[in-house]
């Protein structure tokens, strides 16, 4: 097994694998499930097309996504066996998920709910993915559950890591000469987004959260360098932090104020994730996406108010508006891992759960032959690259 995942690294083109069929389109390219023909693995190939990275000016997300995909080690986060380039199209070759996406598996539900166990499940299992990110200075920025795939085992694994951020504490030095080149007024704007982000934490050593992280380095000798060197380009924490970024319903309201964003965002997504999961929907949606952001701003999330529960307590408590005052903010995931929603749940043994709620079919390759519509498109798509 080792052995044969050690061949798949080492493929170096597109001309190892054989297409089987397209796996979704996103903002950023195709994702294709093909076997290495070496190993007779499945992988999830992500091909990108530069001339449209060029087009979009997207080869800054595409190259945070890399380097981030590249630095993963975590049980429910992708595995990243290979990357390689041919003249037009960029590769990314990822551990395959046969399981389709928890969106797709609560829609078959019946009420399209999970039950609260299975939720407690999904949502203990995210935790620790959330976990692993933020302690690895990764804000990840897009949490929702067409995002959370199912692995063969029933296992989740979180994908898509375009819109996450990395505050990479090996990019310090480069960093700092990135800082000196910047004027005066974006050093102000970077001290005042440090105190906002994080106010009780100046000066804390609290690396489990990365925007303590942020005002740890306002802190020591380097001062301010919290800025993200992406492709030797300037370009800042404070700017990517202060862009719009995520799904509509999944915003947390801190991303439309505008005023500088940390890990509280992906503690609110998960917070909107919990709920969609166990009563159907998700707590803001409006007719509209101005509607929307208005509920994300001005209103109560509904059902919470009435009877109290573990469950409505731990939704209650993320999905505070302000994100200083949101579970998770302090401490993290500890927070959140400590509530009584989650009593009785080992976390050190979740990755060995053998009978998750929802264990796909075994994989095959000819089933996946016989389902799919689009072969040969994608052979041919494949034959273009
Ligand atoms: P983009 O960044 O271009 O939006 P995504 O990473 O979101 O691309 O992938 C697009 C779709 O491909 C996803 O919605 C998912 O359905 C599918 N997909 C992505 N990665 C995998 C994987 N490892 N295994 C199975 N399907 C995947
Ligand atoms: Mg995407």
């Amino acid at each position: 097994m080792e052995f044969r995942m050690n061949v798949i690294e080492s493929a170096q083109s597109v001309d190892e694998f054989t297409p089987i069929r397209t796996l979704g389109h996103g903002d950023m390219g195709t994702v294709y499930l093909a076997k290495h023909m070496t190993s007779g693995k499945p992988v999830a190939m992500k091909v990108m097309s530069k001339e449209l990275m060029q087009k979009k000016r997207s080869h800054k997300r595409a190259w945070m996504e890399k380097e981030i995909l590249q630095k993963l080690d975590h049980p429910f986060l992708p595995k990243l066996f290979t990357k390689f380039e041919s003249k037009n199209h960029s590769f990314l070759l990822m551990s395959y998920c046969s399981g389709g996406d928890l969106n797709t598996l609560r829609q078959r539900q019946k009420d399209r709910k999970f039950s609260e166990s299975a939720a407690r499940f999904y949502a203990a299992e995210v935790v620790l993915a959330l976990e692993y990110l933020h302690q690895h200075g990764i804000l990840y920025r897009d949490l929702k559950p067409e995002n959370i795939l199912l692995q063969a085992d029933g296992h989740i694994m979180i994908t898509d890591f375009d819109l996450s951020l990395m505050i990479n504490n090996s990019q310090e030095s480069r960093a700092k000469d990135s800082y000196r080149d910047q004027n005066g007024s974006c050093k102000k704007k970077t001290k005042s987004f440090l105190a906002k982000l994080n106010p009780g934490h100046v000066g804390a050593k609290d690396c489990m959260n990365a925007s303590a992280m942020i005002t740890t380095k306002q802190d020591d000798s380097a001062k301010e360098t919290s800025f993200c060197h992406l492709d030797g380009r300037k370009e800042s924490v404070y700017e990517q932090a202060h862009s719009f970024v995520g799904t509509e319903e999944y915003v947390a309201p801190e991303i439309l104020w505008g005023k500088g964003h940390g890990i509280a965002v992906d503690w609110w997504a998960f917070g909107v994730l919990l709920y969609e999961m166990v009563y159907g929907k998700t707590p803001f949606k409006g007719c509209n996406r101005k509607e929307t952001f208005y509920n994300i701003l001005c209103k109560e999330p509904p059902q919470l108010s009435e009877h109290s529960s573990p469950l409505k307590d731990l939704l209650r408590r993320l999905l505070v508006k302000e994100p200083t005052l949101r579970l998770g903010f302090n401490s993290g995931a500890q927070e959140i891992k400590n509530h009584e929603f989650f009593e009785g749940v080992r976390w050190d043994e979740l990755e060995y759960v053998s009978r998750p709620p929802f264990v796909p079919p075994p994989f095959s390759f000819e089933h996946s032959r016989i389902v799919m519509d689009d072969s040969v498109h994608t052979i041919e798509m494949f034959e273009n690259f």
